[in-house]
């Protein structure tokens, strides 16, 4: 699974609240790519949750 934060992100932090160990928000959220793996439903559930959509899948 590929995550990345598309420039969309208004550093509001719900990623980081819901799936901390992928999602840091420094000036915007960036993905620790190594974490992803071992948290992909929450991965998945920070993405629904982005009021931006900014958090793109694949
Ligand atoms: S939830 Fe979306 S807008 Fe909010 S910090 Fe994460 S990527 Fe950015």
């Amino acid at each position: 699974m590929d995550v990345k934060v598309n420039d969309s992100c208004i550093a509001c932090g719900a990623c980081e609240s819901i799936c901390g160990d992928v999602f840091k928000v420094e000036d915007v959220a960036v993905v620790d790519q190594s974490a992803v793996a071992a948290n992909e439903d929450c991965v998945k559930e920070a993405a629904d949750a982005c009021p931006v959509g900014a958090i793109e899948v694949a």
